[in-house]
């Protein structure tokens, strides 16, 4: 079929407006909109035939929605009205009735099925257009800020804000706070029994009263008008151990932000004296989300400090001795006992980068230890009933255990934790 035949049947299909004609033709013509096309046609038509061009068409496949796209990109406009973005996308969830037509329109012709374009696709573009040139906002098609969703059926626009990911590092000053929030292990995390208010939580529904995650996210959902938060940390120290030294990369998730503007120096000022005493952060820039795969997934080595107590006094040189063997040593652990029930029973091999550390006089001792990424630092002081070997206590032939553990240093084993390519805003 030749274009000038296709055009002719498809004006002949009842009152098909000038949008929905030049749809079919949308891959011909750069530099025309779909109403251009269809008005050429009609235009060409009129003059053959010497007729009347009309354009006030009640048309029957789109019914009128090609010439509300104004309308489209205002409404958006009022409902992101309270909300801060610079880039944006547009996505429709045409009516079935509407997209029924257009392959309607294609079956009586007598057209392959995806011919030219769909309604669907020129409102994303078509209303994005009005977009940008009303608010000198951007199109991305990449990690825009706000995505806008435009729905037919309903004739509503719902924005959907893209979190904002901020990465930094936390040093964590007190012992007894998790890295991340934990629901209640009696009410799971609803602040209810069958009998009213928890009693283990007292309705707060969480396990620990404060985390590194809320003392971060409070602060940052109080700035941004975010409503939850998600966090990334590259790994996580024991609840009851310090994380001090150069802190703990890490990146928390801001979602449904109103805000994003925001000075990041400000956000880590607010959120170190809210929290002060407990934690304290820096602030790196805003990433995007390659970032939390690569902090999550980097090999990272740690060095501790770590308080020992023995059983009875060792002598100095017996302990020098024995830190002396297990430096450069290759660790076998079978999963710890205190972890077994909630993880795999498997034996791993860990390398004792260094060992140090020195009596405290009586039977307490301080060691630094630096252990390969996954290195069990209280078993290998105790020994675990004989499930990691070689141990401190069994070298020393006298039992140990760990009182204090802290977290000096985190550093990627290969790499580095900064990645300049996924900064997308520096502090
Ligand atoms: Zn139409
Ligand atoms: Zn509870």
């Amino acid at each position: 079929m030749d274009l000038f035949e296709e055009a002719r049947r498809i004006i002949n299909q009842g009152e098909i407006c000038d949008s929905c004609l030049g749809q079919i033709f949308a891959d011909r013509g750069h530099g025309l909109t779909n109403r251009e096309r269809g008005n050429a046609w009609r235009t060409i038509f009129a003059m053959e035939n010497g007729e009347m061009v009309d354009r006030e068409m009640d048309c029957w496949v789109c019914l009128g929605e090609a010439y509300r796209f104004d309308e489209w990109a205002e409404l958006a406009i009022e409902e992101a009205e309270e909300i801060e973005f610079e880039t944006y996308k547009i996505g429709t969830r045409m009516s079935p009735l509407l997209e029924e037509n257009s392959k309607l329109l294609r079956e009586v012709v007598g057209i392959p099925m995806d011919s030219g374009e769909f309604l669907k696709t020129e409102m994303n573009r078509e209303v994005g257009k009005i977009i940008g040139d009303k608010t000198g906002k951007n199109f991305a098609a990449e990690n825009p800020d706000v995505t806008i969703l435009l729905d037919v059926s309903s004739r509503a626009v719902e924005i959907q804000v893209n979190p904002i990911l901020i990465y930094g590092r936390y040093k964590k000053l007190i012992r007894g706070i998790p890295q991340t929030r934990w629901p209640c292990r009696r009410c799971k995390g609803s602040g209810r029994n069958a009998e009213g208010v928890c009693e283990r939580c007292k309705g707060s529904g969480k396990q620990y009263e404060e985390s590194v995650q809320e003392l971060i996210d409070v602060s940052i959902n109080e700035i941004l008008e975010g409503n939850s938060s998600a966090f990334h940390g590259a790994g996580r120290e024991d609840i009851d151990a310090k994380m001090l030294g150069t802190g703990r990369p890490f990146v928390v998730e801001i979602k449904n932000p109103k805000k994003r503007s925001a000075d990041l120096q400000i956000l880590e000022n607010r959120i170190n004296k809210m929290a002060v005493g407990k934690i304290e952060v820096e602030l790196e820039g805003i990433v995007n989300r390659k970032m939390v795969s690569h902090i999550k997934e980097l090999s990272a080595s740690k060095t501790y400090t770590v308080g020992v107590k023995f059983e009875e006094v060792v002598e100095e040189e017996i302990l020098r001795d024995a830190l002396g063997i297990l430096e450069g040593v290759e660790v076998e652990q079978e999963t710890p006992t205190r972890v077994v029930h909630r993880r795999a029973d498997k034996t791993r091999v860990r390398k004792v980068y260094s060992a140090k550390g020195k009596s405290m006089g009586g039977t307490g001792a301080e060691l630094e230890i630096h252990g390969e990424k996954g290195l069990y630092i209280k078993e290998l002081v105790s020994g675990d009933g004989g499930r990691t070997k070689p141990n401190l206590a069994e070298l020393v032939k006298v039992g140990a255990m760990v009182e204090t553990l802290d977290v000096i240093s985190v550093v990627a084993e290969e790499g580095s934790f900064d990645v300049p390519e996924y900064i997308i805003r520096k502090k």
